[in-house]
């Protein structure tokens, strides 16, 4: 049924675990006048039999997802703050004795991560594959290579850095082979490489499918993101949990043997297996909690609407669209998607073409919110606290809280 090559241990054979439909890209929130040159493409979550690793068996090509897109990473103020605590913590455990720590951002978007270790003291380089993001982070002062990172791009930069990060582009990549060369060519003999992804277990345990879609090219547990690590001779020493992007895994990496492996690396790694998390089991029952999760939030919607309820879409992230597309949920039931990316204005959301409009434009208030961002659930509890006060209702269709 797949033509698929495993994207870490290039074996072949693969059980289909969730199917989302076609659906188009994602991020491509377009103007009105674009939507009948929008194009949908499969979105399958497949797991390798081999090795274990979820992932995509479709690409959409990177030139069309990550040259234009418009993500801002500097437009919250919670992943301001976790930007400064990661930098702050890797700094302090690795840095602190070295006179000016270089630093290398793959992904740099705007260019908030570097800033933090500019910050410290630290000689920053960024990588961005986006026109615009990336000239946004040469105007703050982060010098900022506007190119995707692999190899080439790694020969092409030469030194060596003392850290290298890449926060939320891992399962991204398209080159994953040569970016892990790459990483693996400008790291020093005691360099780490600090990686973040989005946490397959947790995903499991949040019924998180929404963070499925085309950019997510691959969705690691520690047990697959070392399989994948080791093929390139890289050595996982340590790792923590953080609640960002809804549930996410810090990884600090180096050359093998550079470092001592922490005993809350192995403690992490047990869990794993006594959840069965790589399990074809526990991935069967992931797909099922997803069905259920479709039923319960559509049928909160059909009462709502039965009603004479207003409801609008809080936030318009990426994931939103892969909820409301394979939800079947379009502008006759939820008319609006409330946003603050002030880049998205005027825009509607790719596939079911749902109206976005900037949060302080909202022509009157919903009755009940459809919150698409739940993983800001705190901010966004704290911001609208007085609408919470008015009596409007906050509907949480993924809930780590349920969990
Ligand atoms: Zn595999």
């Amino acid at each position: 049924m797949t033509s698929l090559i495993c994207r870490v241990c290039d074996e072949r054979q693969f059980d289909l675990i969730i199917d989302l439909g076609d659906q188009p890209w994602g991020n491509g929130f377009i103007p009105p006048s674009q939507i009948q040159d929008e194009k949908s493409y499969p979105l399958r979550l497949m797991r390798c039999r081999s090795c274990e690793t979820a992932q995509l068996d479709f690409t959409v090509p990177k030139e069309e997802m990550f040259v234009n897109h418009t993500y801002l990473s500097g437009i919250t103020k919670t992943l301001e703050t976790h930007f400064r605590e990661t930098a702050e913590r890797a700094t302090d455990r690795f840095l602190k004795d070295k006179p000016k720590p270089r630093v290398l951002d793959i992904g740099s978007n705007d260019g908030m991560q570097l800033q933090q270790y500019k910050d410290l003291g630290c000689d920053v380089l960024g990588v961005e594959s986006a026109i615009y993001v990336s000239s946004i982070a040469v105007k703050s002062g982060i010098p900022t290579t506007n190119s995707f990172f692999n190899l080439e791009t790694a020969h092409e930069i030469g030194d060596q850095f003392d850290l290298i990060n890449a926060s939320g582009v891992f399962f991204h990549l398209e080159e994953l082979h040569s970016v892990c060369e790459g990483i693996k060519f400008l790291l020093k003999p005691d360099g780490v490489f600090v990686v973040q992804f989005i946490y397959m277990k947790l995903m499991q345990d949040n019924i998180a499918f929404d963070q499925i879609y085309h950019e997510h090219l691959l969705y690691y547990t520690l047990k697959t993101i070392n399989t994948l690590l080791k093929r390139h001779n890289l050595e996982m020493f340590d790792a923590y949990v953080s609640p960002i992007h809804g549930g996410s895994m810090i990884a600090y990496v180096g050359h093998p043997r550079h470092h001592e492996k922490a005993e809350n690396l192995a403690s992490l790694i047990r869990e794993e297996e006594q959840s069965q998390t790589n399990s074809l089991q526990k991935y069967l029952e992931f797909a099922e909690a997803t069905a259920k999760s479709r039923e319960k939030t559509n049928s909160w919607l059909k009462r709502n609407l039965e009603s004479g309820k207003v409801v609008y879409g809080l936030g318009a992230p990426v994931k939103g669209n892969t909820l409301l597309n394979y939800f079947g949920i379009g502008p006759e039931k939820v008319p609006y998607l409330t946003e603050r990316n002030p880049l998205r204005k005027g825009l509607v959301s790719p596939g079911k073409h749902i109206p976005v409009i900037m949060d302080d434009e909202l022509p009157k208030l919903p009755d009940a919110y459809l919150v698409l961002a739940w993983n800001f659930k705190e901010e966004i509890l704290k911001r609208h606290a007085t609408d919470i006060v008015n009596g409007i209702e906050f509907f949480f269709p993924v809930d780590p809280s349920d969990a």
